[in-house]
């Protein structure tokens, strides 16, 4: 194996919690996780509810950029497995998660930093509340609750490839959805695969681990 040959390339997410204000909202806060699967040492998040809304603005009319369908598919996966139902909204402002897809440049023109040329897409957190503390294995986690009006944000790269858009897709949303790290291996690693999937699942560890942050939900 040519290892010099391997291009990585990485999905990176980033933090822009605006607000973080105590909350002390839920009677039923967790007591026990079985599952953090994280190297990164983060935190989870999770929306107050378990009907979300995503809505979706493609920023350009490329035919081969398969944006929404990517989308869908993504919604899907993430809702079967952690019993949630992701909603796809025309009223893009308001929805719970906002996807936006297209070129750098398009992007950037869109209100998007920090897209370095190797990023495959992005994801920030609108509003994150902080709402319980966790401590794991010696290690603090924070667990947030999103804002429902104040949604999380997702980047997706513009590409042909039908496979990649929909694995962006897939992580980014993970992230949207409460994986506020990256895994050490699986669909929340930071780095892309040099084959994409044909289908860009979660392990049954990651969805795991955000189902957990959501079992506090009625
Ligand atoms: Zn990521």
């Amino acid at each position: 194996m040519n290892r010099t040959k391997k291009t990585l390339i990485i999905l990176i997410s980033i933090l822009t919690i605006s607000i973080i204000i105590p909350l002390n909202a839920f009677a039923n806060p967790p007591t026990t996780l079985s599952v953090w699967h994280d190297i990164v040492s983060n935190n989870g998040g999770f929306y107050p509810t378990r009907t979300i809304t995503y809505g979706q603005q493609k920023l350009n009319t490329n035919t081969n950029f398969h944006f929404n369908a990517a989308n869908a598919t993504a919604a899907n996966t993430w809702s079967g497995n952690l019993n949630l139902v992701l909603n796809s909204t025309l009223v893009y402002n308001s929805a719970n998660i906002r996807i936006q897809g297209g070129t750098r440049n398009e992007l950037i023109s869109a209100g998007w930093t920090g897209l370095p040329n190797n990023i495959l897409g992005l994801c920030s957190w609108g509003q994150a509340t902080a709402t319980t503390t966790i401590i794991r294995n010696g290690v603090t986690h924070i667990i947030y609750t999103f804002s429902l009006t104040n949604g999380n944000r997702i980047a997706i790269l513009d590409s042909n490839s039908t496979l990649r858009v929909q694995y962006v897709a897939a992580h980014e949303m993970g992230h949207a959805l409460g994986f506020m790290g990256h895994s050490a291996t699986g669909l929340m690693f930071a780095t892309a695969p040099q084959n994409f999937p044909a289908q860009a699942i979660p392990t049954s560890n990651e969805a795991a681990h955000i189902r957990q942050f959501y079992a506090r939900v009625p």
